[in-house]
């Protein structure tokens, strides 16, 4: 199947899109940003700042505009991403999920009813949708995934245990992976659901304490005996989960690779601060060419980055490459801005590993990005395993 926001075309024109780009970058770098602080110690996105979001559209930027989002295709999504990515990844989080790994499940899989039903309130931020892949076991590798639905009269009933889902704390939506059957000839036997949060048997534990990213609440979710109508079976096709789950996060992957080079960016920005402002014996330490050596290598990294994220969500809205350079961007950007940030905290010295510095706070939210959406391993098994096949291939077809 393809992607649908994709392929349609972008719905917004350029122009239109550089007002957007404009209007959002403004909202965080004067709305968001003087609360950074306050959004890591309330471990919280603020209500009016989820509402101005709300306003703004970006609970459905990704979502097309027949189902009530702005229509912006994955070009124009990684430049609002790169925008994201330059303060609390927590925002990004809160209307990441909407957009991205739930919402593009319903935009490409859902029937015609279910995107009805669902797709206008997910776009208007009424609905927070999360998405319940993996599990104790079944991380890296979903086909293990335990997870059982069992078709019982019109119902389907689930039985199971996600964990480390983002936004579970406050999710109104359930995207849930569940097994039918064991994998056959058939297909991988992997289904996808749509699980009200408040659905009898549904239950979300306590957010889970993280390394980083306060105020993007993760938690376990158990579903037991979750009763379903058939009608939330997505696409109403028994086998559409596991493809479900790779095309969502294959876009997803030059998204997060985006939200990296904004993170590697703002930790360029603070460290140029830093080090014209900062004094060593009456020298700025900027001055010193091994500080300038760090910041050159910081400032490479973040133009290849973007440079890369732009040519390869290029290649996924034109449908060139929507497998192997999504994993590409995310493997290079992901460990870029873990370097980039890691020279942040070298730069700014014993200030850079203290609490309520920026550079200490991004290099603990973006230690993330290596293992979400698939750990930086995974992302070079699909780009050797992929191009290895191609090479075979044609070897096999001289
Ligand atoms: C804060 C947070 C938020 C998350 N949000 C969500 C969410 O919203 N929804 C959701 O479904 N999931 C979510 N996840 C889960 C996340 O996608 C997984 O943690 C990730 O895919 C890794 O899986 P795992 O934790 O089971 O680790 P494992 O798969 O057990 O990996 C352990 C190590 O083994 C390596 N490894 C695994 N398989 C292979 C292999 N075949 N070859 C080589 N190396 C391998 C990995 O790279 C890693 O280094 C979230 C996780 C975190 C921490």
């Amino acid at each position: 199947m393809s992607d649908q926001a994709d392929s349609v075309g972008p719905e917004v024109d350029a122009e239109d899109f550089a007002a957007i780009l404009a209007t959002t970058r403004d909202y965080i770098r004067t709305v968001v940003m003087p609360r950074e602080r306050e959004i890591a110690d309330a471990d919280a996105v603020p209500d009016d700042i989820r509402a101005g979001l709300a306003e703004m559209g970006m609970f459905g930027y990704a979502i097309p505009q027949q189902w009530g989002g702005l229509g912006l295709d994955l070009t124009q999504d990684v430049e609002l991403a790169m925008e994201f990515g330059y303060t609390s990844l927590a925002m990004r989080s809160l209307f990441g999920t909407n957009n991205g790994i739930a919402g593009q499940v319903l935009v490409n899989f859902g029937t015609d009813e279910q995107k009805a039903e669902w797709l206008e309130r997910i776009a208007s931020g009424e609905v927070i949708a999360s998405f319940a892949l993996t599990e104790d076991g079944a991380g890296s590798n979903p086909a293990g995934l335990a997870t059982r639905a069992v078709r019982d009269g019109d119902d389907w009933v689930i039985d199971g245990t996600k964990r480390f889902i983002t936004n579970a704390p406050v999710a109104d939506l359930f995207v849930v992976f569940a097994r039918t059957r064991p994998a056959d000839a058939g297909g991988p036997g992997i289904a996808v659901f749509l699980v009200p949060a408040d659905a009898a048997g549904v239950t979300v534990g306590p957010k889970d304490r993280k390394m980083g990213q306060e105020g993007a609440p993760t938690s376990e979710v158990d579903f037991s005996g979750v009763r379903v109508p058939a009608s939330s079976l997505v696409g109403g096709d028994e086998d559409a989960g596991y493809r479900a789950a790779m095309t969502s996060l294959a876009r997803g992957r030059v998204h997060i690779a985006a939200v990296a080079v904004g993170s590697a960016r703002r930790a360029l920005d603070e460290s140029l601060a830093h080090a014209a402002t900062t004094t060593q014996g009456g020298t700025a330490v900027g001055d010193f060419q091994l500080v300038q050596a760090m910041i050159a290598d910081q400032q490479v990294g973040v133009m290849a980055g973007q440079a890369l994220v732009r040519e390869v969500a290029a290649k996924y809205v034109s449908g060139e490459d929507r497998r192997i350079a999504p994993s590409v961007a995310k493997l290079f950007c992901t460990e870029m801005a873990g370097k980039v940030a890691d020279l942040a905290v070298q730069i700014h010295g014993g200030t850079g590993y203290m609490r309520g510095v920026v550079v200490e706070r991004i290099y603990r939210d973006i230690r993330l990005l290596r293992l979400y959406e698939g750990t930086s391993e995974i992302q070079r098994l699909i780009i050797g395993g992929g191009l290895m096949r191609g090479a075979t291939r044609e070897a096999t077809a001289r």
